[in-house]
Order: structure tokens, then sequence, then C-alpha cells
């Protein structure tokens, strides 16, 4: 059946903003077509949210209530920029929607940052999330320390998941080749290091506590790290700060009883210079930071004072970027494109939503009023200019060199993980190679 307003929009990716963009445009009875580079949807929420936070993943429902709605279509195996243009997209839709995310870790640039041993979030995350383009890291079970870079959400996760034992991973959904190298793991101590101090961290309070309640691992704070100057003291009595002093409440009640045979290492006021190895890293060096300024307003200021820390892995943990489908109307420094309310200026039909429209910041949830937002944009456009007919995927699909996934195809492959994460104790199995899960849809199908 066709939509009443008879528009047609192209979603370009199936992450948490292009559910929530779909949802909103279906709303205002709009037909919507989503086209997906890997055959399975969820984006973040499969790969990037951490695989012992079940609840979390819980948002998927609401996602797959969505895509059984009428009037949406889900494309997957269909790498826009690649296997189709995006000028096709835009001749045959009214307008297109891009929420292609930022799936890639950055890297400080600094000297040895691509010794092996090295990850990115983006690689670590992926590889233990099972997402296709990082199951060939090899990450070395036999490492004894591990410096994570970066003090916000995902370096928690990170150093979570390195420091639980096999057990407490037994009930998530990381995938089996990871729980087999973890389990082997001979990680003692785990660095998570921040350029600025205890009052300045991006944690939310519950990732932060959770670290204290590990089975075998507990927390350190390196040095006097607690100590606060006075700015940062009056920063954490303003009311409007709540999560800061919260966290700084918790960084006070960590216990240490040495008896655990994990430690997770806190430093403060550390900023990575340069790491060293012969074949691969040894040694991190980090200097030390101050923070000058008033409340609110403190940056931080290198002393000149070094020190080293030996470790076998680091992992960079300072923010994700994603790359742009466009040649110019990108900020690659900040990884966005550049955009008022969702619209790209060059007024052709194309708006963004998700981080690459606002930056790798926010818990799933802020993805909603973004792509509200951006929703609200593109239909006062398209209300305000006569519209012409389009083709929408009927002319899309005879473009496609490979039979692209349908929703129902994710279906299977998702009845299918279940199944084999039933007979391992686990949510599910995630299938992990492109050409398995388009074996499998093709199988189905029959
Ligand atoms: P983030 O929250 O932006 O944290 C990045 C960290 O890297 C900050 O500590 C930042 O320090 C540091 N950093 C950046 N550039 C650096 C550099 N060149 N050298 C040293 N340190 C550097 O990013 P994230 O942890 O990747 O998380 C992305 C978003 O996903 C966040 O909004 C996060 O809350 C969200 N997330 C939520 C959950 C959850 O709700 N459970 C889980 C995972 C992620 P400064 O603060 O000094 O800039």
């Amino acid at each position: 059946m066709t939509a009443h307003t008879g528009f047609k929009v192209a979603i370009v990716g199936a992450g948490p903003s292009g559910f929530y963009a779909a949802e909103e445009l279906l709303n205002n009875e709009v037909q919507v077509d989503m086209y997906e580079k890997l055959p399975v949807p969820f984006g973040l929420v499969r790969y990037g949210v951490a695989p012992d936070h079940q609840k979390l993943k819980l948002v998927a429902k609401v996602f797959d209530r969505t895509a059984r709605r009428e009037n949406f279509n889900f494309f997957g195996n269909v790498n826009v920029g690649e296997s189709l243009s995006l000028q096709a997209l835009q001749t045959h839709y009214h307008a297109v929607i891009l929420t292609h995310g930022a799936s890639q870790g950055r890297k400080p640039g600094i000297p040895g940052e691509d010794l092996h041993g090295c990850y990115t979030a983006a690689d670590l995350v992926g590889w233990y999330n099972g997402h296709p383009d990082f199951q060939d890291l090899a990450f070395d079970p036999s490492c004894r320390s591990v410096a994570i870079i970066g003090h916000g959400n995902v370096a928690i996760d990170i150093a979570r998941i390195l420091a639980k034992t096999p057990a407490e991973l037994a009930s998530s959904d990381i995938t089996s080749a990871a729980l087999h190298r973890l389990s082997t793991s001979r990680i003692e101590t785990i660095h998570l290091i921040g350029r600025r101090g205890p009052a300045q961290t991006r944690f939310t309070s519950q990732e932060l506590r959770e670290l204290g309640e590990l089975a075998d691992a507990e927390v350190w704070i390196a040095d006097d790290g607690l100590t606060l100057n006075a700015a940062s003291r009056e920063e954490l009595q303003d009311k409007k700060n709540l999560v800061a002093s919260k966290n700084y409440e918790i960084f006070t009640g960590f216990s240490r009883s040495g008896t655990k045979r994990r430690r997770i290492v806190f430093h403060f006021m550390k900023f990575p210079v340069a790491m060293y190895g012969k074949d691969r890293v040894e040694e991190l060096h980090v200097g030390l930071n101050e923070l000058e300024g008033a409340a609110f307003q403190q940056t931080a200021r290198a002393t000149g004072v070094e020190s080293r820390i030996p470790c076998d892995a680091v992992v960079f943990s300072i923010g994700y970027r994603g790359n742009g489908l466009l040649q110019s109307g990108f900020d690659a420094a900040q990884s966005v494109y550049v955009n008022t309310e969702g619209r790209l200026p060059s007024g052709d039909g194309l708006y963004a939503a998700g981080w690459i429209k606002r930056g790798a910041t926010g818990v799933i949830g802020t993805n909603k009023p973004c792509a509200q937002e951006t929703v609200a944009s593109l239909l006062a456009d398209l209300r305000t200019e006569p519209q012409t007919a389009k083709a929408g995927s009927a002319a899309i699909l005879p473009l496609l060199t490979d039979i692209p996934t349908s929703f129902s195809d994710w279906e299977s492959i998702d009845r299918e993980e279940q199944a084999r994460g039933q007979a391992a104790g686990k949510p599910r199995e995630k299938i992990v190679h492109i050409e398995e899960c388009l074996a499998l849809t093709a199988a189905s199908r029959r």
C-alpha cells in the first residue's frame, strides 16, 4: 500500500538513529526504505553496546516493531557509496537521510601507535561483539598489562570485558572465539588513563560503579589521583554537576583488598606521549598534566613531567570517527556532515542524523530526539516545495548486483543465532562472517 503522503525517503544505515528516523517518518505516513551495508540491522546496538549489557540491547525490540510496520523495507548487504551510488538514491527518492554513524576508532597521532599490540576501541569492541570487519584482530591473551587511553564509557566497557572471568561473561553474547581467547587471558593489570581529573571524567555513574562489583578484579587509584584543586572542588559542589559528584563519591568508595587476581588502575591527569617496544608495544610513556583556569573552564596543561607504564597492549578509547559519502560538506576533523538541524547545506534532499550528524556522543536514546529533529526539517522542506512522484526501490533494486537481504532474512539469521546461543547457554551466538549470513538467508529462502 502506498503511504498517504506519497513521499519516499531512503535511510542509509540501520543503527539506532536510522530506526528512530524511520519511526518518525512512518508516523507521518511516509514510505521508508532503509539501506544497510551489512546483511543485518541494528548497528551500534548489535556491535557497540557491550555484550554483557543485554538490557541495553532490548531497544532492538522497539526497532523490530518499526521494521514490521507497513511502508517500511530493509535492504541489507547494500554498500551505499560502493555497490550503490548515493546519487541513485537522491534521484529515486524525495529525500535521503544519512545515518551511517561513526564506526572507526581514533588514534592520538603519537609515535609507536601502530606497534603490534596497539588497538583502537573500535577494533577491540568490534572484535568481541562479532562485527564482520574486525574478526581478524588477534588479541594476544598472553599479555599481562593493558593500558586503555580515555576516560569515557567505552573505555569502561573494555576494561570490564577484559577484567571479567569466563563465568561472568558466559551469559553475555560475546562471540565464542573472543570468549575462548579471553578465557586464557593472563591479564593482571588494566590501566585506565585519562588526561583530566576525577571530577572531569565522562563516565556515567552506573557504568563506573559496576567496576567495583567484579568477581575477580578490584579498582585501584594511582598516585594521589583523587586529590582535587580548588576549582575542581567547586565543580563538584555545583548542583548541576550531579554525575561528576556521584562519580567522585564512587571513586572514593572503591576498596582494595589485594586478594583479587586483577587490578583496574585509574590514572588521572596523564596523557599518552609515545609507545615503545621492539617487536610489539612494551612500554607507554605518559606526560603529567595539571589543570588551570576557573571552575568549568579548566584546561589541561602539560607539566613536562613524564613517567612510564610497562604494558603489552594499548587500547585507544578516545572517540570514534566516520567517513562522509560526499566530497564536500563533510567536516573530517569533527567527523560530521555540516548540517543545520539535520539538513545538509547542499539543498538537494540530503539529511543526516545520529553520530554522523552530531559526533560520537550520547547514549542510544539520545538518537531519538536527534532523528526527530532531522525528520522535522525534512518534512518541512518536502511540504514547502511541490513534489513529483518517485520510483523508490522499484528503480534501485535493478541497479544492485547482489541480492539484498530483507528484514525477514534477518529474522532467519536471528532465529539461528538464538538457537546456537541457547546450546551454549547464552542469548545468541552471532554469525560473524558475511558469507555465512548470506548463505543462511539463501538457504532459508529456498
Ligand atoms: P567519550 O565519552 O567522548 O570519551 C572519550 C575520552 O577520550 C575522554 O576521556 C577524552 O578526554 C579522551 N580523549 C579524547 N581525545 C584524547 C586524546 N587525544 N588523548 C587522550 N585522551 C583523549 O567517548 P566514548 O567513550 O568513545 O563514548 C562515546 C559515546 O558513547 C559517549 O557519549 C558515551 O557515553 C556513549 N556510551 C555509552 C555507554 C552506556 O551508556 N553504557 C557505553 C558506551 C558508550 P576529555 O574528556 O579530556 O576530552
